[in-house]
């Protein structure tokens, strides 16, 4: 059975704390209580020295014994179970001891009117109010004073009651001051109070969120590493370490940065540490997926870095963050694709180099042929045409370069050459193909490659277009070298794949639901080879409006006489 809610474990804190609360209440009330009979006892004492015949007024005595009472009272009774407001009974009982052993003492020994203070002290010290206090003090003090003057009538005349007035005002005055001191402290201690507990509060508050945050990042995969302004690891989680103990050689257990096994993308070629992910972000470089392989052998692993600086609200770099991703399966499961892949273009090649030759033969006797024979042996070709460029492609790619041999060439009979033979299929698709380009352009180019890469954005500005729509080849020498444009008024592409287009296989998601063929790999041998020729390949695109690209190859600068 569980516990009944609400009831307090022996010896826990809240039970120790109000324990200890007890004590000091009993304390405060027996210590003050003590402090008035000792000096009770000091005057009473004096009393005594001065006139010996105070011993045996029973008014005298009496008002000592109450004192003393009182005193063993406050000692022995369970305060902590009497409530709180029936304590003020003891400094009013007090007046009453003091009052009595005054009024027999009398004049000659003024120090007992001197002991009302402590009382008073006492009332004023305590929760009542300021006015509260000194009106119990006044009350309790001209009582003290003027029922000595009414018990013995004969002496209760005016001026009798005004002597006496001096002590009460005194002790009224007495009591506002220790009131009004009493509660400024009580004040000051209640907000003193009030901010430790929210301070408290606010470091559970931070406790709570740091051990959710470390239950956080221990629980992604991904390593995090914080590192402050200067390059100190603030944070560094689970998965961080499992990066970093696979980047330590072989019985080191705590390599320096040095000392790390990080390499480049071929796995071999180690980074220089001053150029290793990590101490590019130190030094407030944003990194965006760099890829490093760490260790080596079979346990060899690759991660892809990203890293984000932190700047403080005036922009001073503050630190920054570095994830580590491992992409191990990933990278090597690319790679398994690309051997696949290589493998089964090299295994088509040959049969299909062999159905071509063969299918070519048969085709110059096209004489010898019934017409529709020939008709689909044309078809039959054309198809084994594209495969095998297909397969070249997919070599090429995997190769991961296309030879190119830059020549003085024309390239304007390039441009007219994939020109017409774009033509049928775009007149087929019932569009306007254009070519603005001069009919001779002499520049330095490969004329087979760049004829491919042509072909390749004619193919697809054919492709994506619509009924209707056109194409337009353009081409000049620029300061910058020789620009081509391809444009089209066809579907164009949505911005947010503008970045991918290159990429190998993308085709954006509405081109790949749509019947348009294709695989994802024209637009990616097309600025490899403008890329071999140190040119570059832009594109801009309006979704339903068209797209425009533009190749530009840098061109060796003509010789001084102009020839
Ligand atoms: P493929 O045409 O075989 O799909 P590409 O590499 O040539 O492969 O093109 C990649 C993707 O880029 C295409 O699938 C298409 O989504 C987009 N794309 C290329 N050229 C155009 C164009 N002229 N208009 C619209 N989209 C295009």
């Amino acid at each position: 059975m569980g516990e009944a809610a609400g009831v307090r474990r022996a010896g826990s804190p809240e039970e120790t704390g109000l324990d200890a609360r007890r004590r000091r209440h009993r304390r405060r009330i027996v210590s003050s209580e003590l402090a008035l009979s000792a000096a009770f006892a000091l005057a009473a004492l004096h009393g005594l020295a001065e006139r010996d015949e105070l011993a045996s007024v029973s008014v005298f005595v009496a008002g000592w014994a109450l004192n003393l009472l009182v005193l063993a009272l406050c000692c022995s009774l369970p305060w902590s179970r009497i409530p709180g407001r029936w304590v003020i009974l003891v400094p009013l009982t007090d007046f009453v001891a003091i009052g009595l052993s005054r009024s027999a003492a009398g004049e000659s020994i003024p120090s007992f009117g001197l002991l009302a203070a402590f009382p008073v002290v006492w009332i004023a010290a305590s929760r009542v109010r300021t006015g509260t206090a000194v009106a119990v003090a006044a009350v309790a003090s001209l009582a003290m004073v003027w029922l000595p003057l009414a018990l013995a009538a004969e002496s209760l005349t005016f001026d009798a009651l005004i002597d006496q007035i001096l002590l009460p005002v005194m002790l009224a005055g007495l009591a506002w001051f220790v009131s009004e001191i009493s509660d400024d402290n009580r004040r000051r201690q209640e907000a003193l109070r009030a901010s430790q507990a929210a301070l408290r509060e606010s470091m559970e508050v931070g406790r709570a969120r740091e051990r959710l945050l470390g239950t956080v990042l221990d629980t992604v995969s991904v390593g995090l590493l914080a590192v402050d302004a200067d390059g100190h690891d603030v944070l560094m989680n689970a998965g961080q370490h499992v990066a970093h103990a696979a980047a330590a050689p072989p019985g080191n257990d705590d390599p320096n940065e040095a000392e790390l096994l990080i390499f480049g993308a071929d796995r071999l070629t180690p980074v220089p540490p001053d150029e290793r992910p990590v101490a590019r972000a130190i030094r407030g470089e944003d990194l965006d997926a760099e890829q490093i392989w760490v260790g080596t052998g079979r346990s060899q692993r690759a991660f892809s870095i990203s890293s984000h600086a932190m700047h403080d609200d005036d922009g001073t770099f503050a630190g920054t963050v570095v994830s580590f991703t491992d992409v191990t399966e990933l990278l090597l499961a690319l790679q398994a694709k690309d051997d696949f892949l290589s493998n089964v273009s090299h295994e088509f090649r040959t049969p299909l180099t062999t159905i071509l030759g063969y299918l070519e033969l048969t085709l110059e006797r096209r004489q010898d042929l019934p017409g529709d024979v020939a008709d689909q042996l044309d078809v039959a070709r054309r198809n084994a045409v594209r495969l095998e460029r297909l397969v070249e492609d997919l070599l090429a790619i995997n190769a991961g370069s296309f030879r190119v041999d830059p020549v003085p060439a024309d390239v304007g009979r390039v441009l007219a050459e994939a020109t017409s033979s774009s033509r049928v299929r775009a007149s087929r698709a019932g569009l306007r193909l254009v070519n603005r380009a001069p009919s001779s352009l002499p520049a330095v180019v490969d004329p087979v490659r760049l004829g491919q890469a042509v072909d390749n954005l004619l193919t697809n500005a054919v492709k994506y277009n619509r009924p209707g729509g056109s194409i337009t080849l353009d081409a000049h020498r620029s300061e910058k070298g020789l620009v081509i444009e391809v444009e089209d008024t066809g579907i164009g592409i949505e911005s947010e794949d503008l970045h991918q287009i290159f990429d190998r296989f993308f085709r954006s998601p509405s081109v790949r639901t749509s019947a348009v063929p294709g695989v994802g790999l024209g637009l990616l041998i097309t600025r490899t080879i403008v890329g071999e020729h140190r040119g570059s390949i832009s594109v801009t695109s309006e979704r339903g409006k068209g797209t425009c690209f533009t190749i530009l190859i840098p061109q060796p600068a003509p010789a001084p006489d102009g020839q």
